[in-house]
């Protein structure tokens, strides 16, 4: 439910309302706006009677219900666009674009510093890298593991990049929010209820990818799991569905994009490499990605793809990213947009 209070309504009646709201069992999530606080009610959807009653409350103008079953992640409750900052001056949601950037896997120091370097020269904002891997078979590279993230953390303090890199297990978030700036729960991971409710106990920003098969409704429902354990800093990120099609690896569904703008005040960002597993299509789907309302992009980049330990197929030289960064300045500006 959400309590809209009155335009001036006082600290002491917006306390008391939060009190009563804390009462029914619910836990209250006040918004305040320009002209007005609102306070969402989560819970149980059972008592939501009692909550009705709030609206002879002192203060309250009316008491509204909560349609979508995203209470946290929708945008009945939050109007207004989030912004997710990952370090100072790094912003997901506002109007400069993040651009995240760096190998699939992180396979040595001096491998990662320099792709570090080299990313960075070429436009990036932010450094991805995978230290532990969800890999299809077992048998192929899983990680460097806490080494991997080490590297990452040399890295970022050489180039002052801050550092994404995915958790896939609940026992290893503490360890890997230590490192990271933003942690990344894969595609494979995205209804991990059990992890989810981990990293939503941590304040880092989490960006949560689609999973393969996923519906938009069940993506914001993984989100509000984060978000309902306290955690806001909820980053999305759209990488591609199954389908029949098999010319591509996924099929980047950027259709999303513009329908995640309407249900939820969440940032969202683009992923053309796993979106389409081909090094020859990510540009243009990355420009796509910025046309679409994107809130960041991100690209797997490798020194020389070829020998990469993981997704070498779909990984741009740094050259190439140079390339795609300038080409994506110039769609981010037509569209109002900054890189
Ligand atoms: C990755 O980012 O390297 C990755 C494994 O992505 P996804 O979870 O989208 O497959
Ligand atoms: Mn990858």
């Amino acid at each position: 439910m959400i309590i809209v209070m009155r335009q001036g309504a006082s600290k002491r009646e917006i306390e008391a309302v939060e009190q009563e709201i804390r009462r029914y069992g619910y836990t209250p999530h006040p918004i305040v706006g320009v002209e007005r606080t609102v306070i969402g009610a989560i819970g149980d959807d059972r008592g939501k009677e009692r909550l009705q009653a709030l609206e002879t409350t002192d203060g309250v103008e009316r008491v509204i219900r909560i349609l979508k079953p995203y209470k946290l992640a929708g945008r009945e409750l939050h109007k207004e666009k989030s912004r997710v900052e990952v370090a100072p001056g790094v912003v997901f949601g506002g109007k400069r674009i993040p651009v995240v950037a760096g190998p699939c896997s992180v396979e040595g120091l001096d491998m990662i510093c320099a792709t570090a370097e080299a990313v960075k020269a070429g436009g990036a904002t932010v450094l991805r890298g995978g230290a532990y891997k969800p890999r299809s078979s077992p048998y192929a590279f899983q990680g460097l593991a806490e080494d991997g993230l080490k590297m990452l953390a040399e890295a970022r303090a050489r180039t002052g990049l801050p550092i994404d890199t995915e958790v896939m297990s609940e026992t290893l978030v503490e360890k890997v929010a230590q490192y990271a700036d933003i942690i990344q729960i894969g595609a494979r991971n995205m209804q991990n209820f059990d992890l989810l409710k981990v990293v939503g106990q941590t304040r880092k920003p989490v960006l949560l990818k689609r999973g393969l098969a996923s519906t938009i409704a069940e993506w914001l429902m993984a989100a509000e799991y984060i978000m309902s354990q306290g955690n806001p800093n909820v980053i999305l990120c759209e990488r591609g569905i199954r389908t029949f099609e098999t010319a591509t690896r996924n099929t980047l569904d950027l259709s999303a994009v513009t329908v995640l703008k309407r249900e939820t005040h969440l940032p969202v960002v683009v992923d053309p490499s796993h979106g389409t597993g081909v090094a020859e299509y990510v540009a243009d789907m990355a420009l796509a990605g910025i046309a679409a309302g994107a809130d960041g992009i991100m690209i797997e980049v490798h020194p020389n793809p070829h020998e990469a330990w993981s997704d070498g197929a779909q990984s741009l030289t740094p050259a190439r990213f140079a390339e795609t960064v300038a080409k994506m300045r110039a769609v981010a500006t037509a569209v109002g947009r900054e890189i």
